[in-house]
């Protein structure tokens, strides 16, 4: 620690080291924002979230429920992301990710005991469990602001279900309503996130970091741990004059901090002006696609490499019976190298390929005319097979790819500590399944030896991935079509390197669209995450894209319980979905969270980013479910609950735990009413029942989609998912179209159906245009059309906004009202037409502004048909719907 020695006094800290950007801000301004992580060039418009796609299972403790659980309400403050981002992007749908893998939990962590001495330094008198020192030594500061309130505190990067955590051990557990954050650790650097250059001061008994809310002795500089109380030395850097003083100190006043480490003086390392090579992209192609696909196939990869920053380096593979390694050394044009691909490749053919006079991966600005002439040059599939039955070596040309991402150093480097710079990106374009070589399935499920074969096969792909991931390489596999791609098999591949598996509908928008997010997102690695509570507090389980740290993965501390994950890559979009239980009543007035995450860039940066923060306890429930974020525990209790649906088969006991969770809610937390056995559901939590019921009927749980292999990949995909996305995936967002070009929002009911209506409905994977047609006569006709297409434009403008940063990018579907695809819209809508109108009329006050012309024609629009509507719902579990909010 300690590496500048900054000046006690009020001395900003350290200098700031040439290649990262480091704002180190005294605190007294609110000064300008640090540099952003440096991120490759976007390409394109997109930006990029990610996921990753990836669970484990590694039942990292405390493997609690199966139950319900469920956290509380909350859009009041809440949900910061929903708002429309403004630029528009190209939109398109996907789905995502991986079947069902059982997301690992972890934590187990308990929470330590405190104790008392601290080893080394000098003890103070700690009193009990939580600070406050009564003034025994006079210089004893406590640090953090007199009179803030954190319960309205919002972190960019930590959403908790509510801002205040109850005392009562037996209340705060109540599983149904459970009580956890969702923590994104790699999200862009937000404004008032703290950017400094040095060592970390951290506790040496349990190895938290120094934060704004130790104690500090003035005189001495050492620091009270809020984790475990031990009085820490800050080898005098905090010796100060004053509380104001010592507050100079970024980490000592900002929740947000991060840690840069640019190893300048690596071997090996390459200042940031001259490694803004990003890292190299290699497309790995089917060459098995009948014309159609192929031409839309052509287009977007055609769209994608002008997308890509010009010192880009890109590879271009095409497999089918064998592999072709197309070389960029003949100029314009294409030529490619053959290898055979009903095998691994040997090691012979790999050096001559690696040491022969071939290009294979070469910067955007030299090659992007035999890029182009290279996707050009593909032909369509010439035999006449079926398309799941046509040889493709889809295994063998990852292996290809991956040997030349590696080149010769791989081998040169041997001995020598080599840390890659960037990670490279394998993206694997795939319209059917591996047929041929090794990790390869029979075409036909019939085959004899068929299961057999894809446990083989599924080994083996998570074998390729796991070496893609220890070379730094993450492998994204986008699919398009109608051949089953055999989503098991291929699934592990992209799962274990870090990478993300795509479903789309064709090779077209989406997927164009998808393929540049995919390339241009920002992605760390070797992500370490940690999460450190106060003793009170248990992690009890962890929903997320990494797996429980091996031991030797973090730095060893004496008494470090915190619960450790190891992610496959560090990405925006990513999430982890935390619950947390009391282990006995509380007595201390506040408790304390950290959460670190450690990782590096592509740029050769290490960083630590260190988040703290310290929740208010309570008595009474009524402040604690005043203070719940009713969206955010409604996604809590989604993702626990989703993660139990790992087959088709589980379905129906999840939509019956969310009916159960959700009446025991009513039963703790709401009242009965007056003579009768109904309860009334408490209306802090009003808008959690909706979400649930918008789950159980939805994608994830319901009976929209008709495929198994898309449900799983959408579960896998919500597992993983930012609060925004995982919020808009359970319960959809409709904006209806108003004169003007503005929106209304409305509830997600089907009431929105409205004659002269066009309403854009957003549920996340998915993003719906649906359009009224009026009939018109004569003159009208060309008028309506006018201001239909007009309608059209301006939803799809809106559509491509909300979605911009979305990844995987959504499908974005418009059609009108009639149309065989208007279901697909309807079904996601809550049925409401059936309510007595004073229901509808509450739920949906939009109503209220109908002539008595329009709600008769409204009424009369709809198909009779047996959903029960919300109301219903509720009544059928012996509950009153909450107040609407
Ligand atoms: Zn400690």
């Amino acid at each position: 620690m300690a590496q500048p020695p900054p000046p006690p006094q009020q001395t900003p800290p350290p200098p700031v080291p040439v290649g990262y950007t480091a704002a180190v801000t005294p605190p007294s301004t609110p000064t300008p924002r640090p540099e952003r992580r440096p991120a490759p060039p976007a390409s394109s418009s997109a930006v990029a979230t990610r996921f990753s796609p990836q669970q484990d299972q590694s039942p990292l403790h405390a493997p609690r429920t199966p139950g319900p659980l469920t956290p509380g309400e909350g859009p009041r403050t809440g949900s910061p992301l929903q708002q429309f981002s403004t630029p528009p992007g190209p939109p398109v749908f996907s789905s995502p990710l991986r079947p069902s893998a059982v997301p690992f939990r972890a934590s187990p962590a308990l929470p330590q005991a405190t104790p008392l001495s601290s080893g080394g330094g000098s003890s103070l008198p700690i009193s009990s469990p939580t600070p406050h020192f009564t003034n025994g030594s006079a210089e004893l500061s406590s640090l953090a602001l007199p009179g803030v309130d954190e319960s309205t505190f919002e972190s960019p990067y930590v959403l908790f279900t509510a801002h205040k955590v109850l005392k009562q051990k037996k209340l705060a557990n109540i599983p149904s309503l459970g009580f956890g954050a969702l923590v994104s650790p790699g999200r862009e650097l937000s404004p008032g996130t703290q950017v400094v250059e040095r060592e970390p001061h951290r506790c040496q008994n349990c190895g938290a970091f120094s934060n704004l809310y130790c104690e500090v002795l003035l005189g001495s500089g050492q620091w009270q741990c809020v984790i475990c109380k031990k009085l820490n030395s800050s080898d005098g850097e905090y010796i100060a004059p004053s509380r104001d003083a010592v507050r100079q100190w970024p980490e000592l006043s900002s929740s947000a901090i991060d840690y840069v480490q640019t190893g300048i003086k690596r071997p090996g390392f390459v200042p940031m002006s001259d490694s803004r090579v990003s890292a190299p992209v290699f497309l790995v192609i089917d060459e098995c696609l009948d014309e159609t696909h192929l031409q839309h196939l052509q287009g977007s990869l055609h769209a994608f490499v002008d997308s890509l920053p010009p010192t880009t380096r890109i590879g271009i593979i095409s497999y089918g019976r064998t592999v072709s390694v197309y070389d960029f050394s003949e100029g314009s044009m294409a030529s490619a190298d053959v290898l055979p691909g009903d095998k691994s490749p040997t090691e012979e053919s790999l050096k001559a390929l690696i040491y022969g006079t071939g290009v294979y991966l070469s910067p955007i600005h030299a090659s992007l005319p035999v890029a182009h002439s290279i996707f050009s040059s593909l032909r369509p599939y010439r035999l006449k097979l079926p398309e799941a039955s046509r040889d493709r070596c889809l295994g063998t040309a990852v292996e290809v790819a991956l040997a030349i991402i590696q080149g010769p150093s791989a081998e040169m480097s041997r001995g020598i500590i080599r840390r890659p710079g960037g990670s490279g990106r394998i993206l694997v374009c795939a319209g059917g399944p591996n047929t041929y070589g090794p990790g390869s399935v029979p075409h036909s499920f019939n085959h004899p030896n068929y299961p057999y074969m894809e446990k083989t096969a599924i080994k083996w792909m998570e074998h390729v991935g796991h070496e893609a991931h220890r070379h730094n390489t993450v492998v994204d596999i986008l699919c398009a079509g109608t051949c089953p791609v055999r989503v098991p098999v291929l699934q592990p591949l992209a799962k274990s390197s870090g990478g993300v598996f795509v479903l789309h509908d064709d090779f077209g928008e989406a997927f164009g669209v998808n393929l540049q997010r995919a390339s241009s997102r920002a992605a760390g690695s070797h992500g370490l995450f940690e999460i450190r509570c106060s003793d009170d507090i248990l992690v009890s389980q962890v929903i997320g894209p990494g797996e429980e740290a091996p031991a030797d993965a973090r730095e060893s501390f004496k008494n470090d319980l915190s619960a450790s994950i190891q992610m496959l890559s560090v990405e925006e979009t990513q999430s982890f979905a935390l619950s947390m239980e009391t282990k006995r009543d509380i007595k201390s007035d506040h408790v304390f969270f950290q959460f670190v995450v450690h990782y590096s860039t592509a740029f050769q940066a290490e960083i630590s980013r260190v988040i703290t923060i310290r929740l208010p306890t309570v008595d009474s429930v009524s402040a604690y479910l005043d203070s719940i974020q009713e969206d955010v525990v409604s996604v809590l209790i989604s993702k626990r609950t989703i993660l139990h649906a790992k087959a088709a088969s589980d379905v129906t006991d999840m939509r019956l735990t969310i009916d159960e969770r959700v009446k025991d809610i009513a039963l703790r937390f709401g009242h009965q009413l007056p003579k009768s056995k109904l309860h009334r559901f408490p209306k802090e939590l009003s808008s959690v029942p909706e979400n649930l019921f918008h789950l159980r009927r939805g994608p994830l749980l319901g009976s929209i989609i008709g495929h198994e292999d898309e449900r799983s990949i959408l579960r896998n995909l919500f597992l993983h998912a930012s609060f925004d996305l995982s919020l808009r995936m359970l319960a959809p967002r409709c904006l209806m179209h108003r004169e003007g070009g503005t929106f209304e929002e409305l509830p997600a009911y089907d009431l929105a159906m409205q004659s002269n209506a066009a309403v854009v409905l957003d549920h996340g994977t998915d993003v719906f245009i649906w359009l009224v047609t009026e009939l018109a006569l004569g003159a009208e006709l060309a008028a309506q059309e006018g201001q239909s297409a007009a309608a059209l434009a301006a939803c799809r403008t809106l559509a491509e906004e909300l979605t911009e940063q979305r990844f995987p990018a959504p499908r974005i579907l418009a059609f009108k009202e009639g149309s065989s695809q208007a279901r697909y819209f309807v079904s996601r809508l809550i049925p409401a037409h059936r309510d007595p109108p004073y229901e509808q009329e509450a739920r949906f006050p939009q109503l209220l502004s109908l002539t008595p012309e329009q709600r008769t024609k409204l009424k009369s629009s709809f198909v009779h048909f047996d959903d029960l509507s919300f109301c219903e719902w509720m009544r059928s579990l012996t509950l009153v719907p909450p107040e609407p909010n």
